[in-house]
């Protein structure tokens, strides 16, 4: 047995450790997940063991209630959730995905109450988001009460961290934060996001996050141009000279209007080829590389926006995940579990990316405004295509012959 099968083996003991009654799960889906852990180099960061930022630590009770509630319990419910704190923001990101939304924002009250509806429909992982949640007066203790049962993780700029607020976040029970950073080059990361010394502001944050003790990623948005021209592997040679633990990978995605262009979308290959990149690094170890469209890659567990996703902005409307411009309904007028039966009715697993697939319909549906409004969303959703389940939600759902 080599290595890696021992590591993942272990691994995997961790995870049974914590939440014996995996045991009970198929052995097809044990078999599945002893293959996904041997693509990574477990990581062990303030006594969590992390596979990934994109799951709960293997100890920890957000993974036991993933695998009692999701694994073994088949919840209706999503497992991941992302939530704004506010849309304010000192940058101004020209992909980013909530620069044209708009309205009040929900009170911490409402916040709060949301979190627990949330947990009570199944949540086991919650991305705080925004705008810069750092600017969220509140965010310590939304961290606090959002950890109890689960894995919070902290998406920033890094504007405006202080090494107090840090050391709270960490207090408060967060389980990783991302920091964005787009370039290895400062002039080219700042313009993108049209802030002179946000580079330097990144690297700040990065290094007190660090002394906090804290699991720390880079979040970095890949442009089609460094993906076509090979840049990326020079972006993670540039990535480990900042001992971060993880580089968390995403491309542009077409959920603003400036990228519902056909040139502007990943293709499969370019997808593929990013994967085999994370594939080779994590071989490698030192830095884990957890790239999105490996993990929602069909291969592995697929699209699941509306399904097992879901968002909610700044301002309280429900989207299928943060790249999907459309809202089901807002929080302020109905139960968020109405809002998710009804977007859920709606959508599919699928094995391909919902956003990259039906940019073109939200073009067709929109009048202008962002989210597009229910009765829009709706009807989009009537026209979207969606591609067989990924594998893994063909293991647990027992839908389709596993043909893998
Ligand atoms: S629509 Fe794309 S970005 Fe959103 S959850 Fe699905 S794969 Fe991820």
């Amino acid at each position: 047995m080599n290595k890696k099968t021992l590591s993942a083996l272990s691994a995997l003991m961790t995870s049974v450790r914590t939440s014996p009654r995996i045991l009970k799960a198929k052995p097809s889906i044990n078999f599945f997940l002893l293959n996904y852990i041997r693509r990574f180099q477990v990581r062990k960061v303030g006594g969590q063991v992390i596979l990934h930022s994109h799951l709960p630590p293997l100890n920890s009770r957000a993974y036991a209630r993933f695998v009692d509630e999701h694994l073994l319990g088949k919840s209706e419910g999503p497992s991941h959730a992302q939530i704004g704190l506010t849309n304010a923001c000192p940058q101004r990101c020209v992909y980013c995905y909530n620069r044209d939304r708009t309205g009040r924002r929900m009170d911490p009250a409402m916040i709060l109450r949301t979190i627990d509806a949330l947990r009570e429909m199944g949540v086991v992982w919650i991305g705080l988001t925004g705008g810069e949640p750092l600017l969220s007066k509140e965010i310590v203790e939304i961290t606090r009460h959002a950890s109890q049962d689960c894995a919070v993780k902290l998406f920033t700029t890094g504007c405006g961290l202080t090494p107090g607020l840090a050391s709270d976040l960490k207090g408060a029970g967060l389980f990783s934060v991302c920091v964005s950073l787009d370039h290895w080059e400062a002039g080219i990361h700042d313009r993108g996001r049209d802030y002179p010394g946000a580079f330097s502001e990144a690297l700040r944050a990065i290094g007190i996050f660090k002394s906090a003790g804290l699991d720390t990623c880079v979040s970095a948005v890949l442009s089609k141009e460094m993906i076509r021209t090979g840049g990326t592997e020079t972006f993670l040679e540039f990535l480990r000279t900042l001992e971060i633990d993880e580089a968390w990978l995403s491309e542009t995605k077409p959920s603003v209007q400036a990228f519902w262009n056909e040139d502007l979308v990943i293709t499969e290959e370019e997808r593929r080829g990013l994967a085999a990149i994370q594939d080779r690094w994590n071989k490698r170890g030192r830095m884990t590389v957890n790239y999105l469209g490996h993990f929602e890659g069909g291969d592995h567990f697929g699209c699941n926006a509306g399904s097992k996703m879901i968002y909610i902005d700044a301002f309280g409307e429900v989207s299928p995940c943060v790249f999907t411009p459309l809202t089901f309904g807002n929080v302020r007028e109905r139960p968020v579990g109405d809002i998710w039966n009804d977007m859920r009715s709606r959508f599919a697993p699928s094995s391909t990316c919902f956003a990259n697939a039906n940019f073109r319909l939200f073009q067709k549906h929109t009048d202008g405004r962002i989210p597009l409004p229910p009765e829009a969303s709706r009807a989009l959703a009537r026209e979207a295509s969606f591609s067989p389940p990924a594998r893994f939600v063909r293991l647990v759902n027992g839908r389709r012959k596993e043909t893998g």
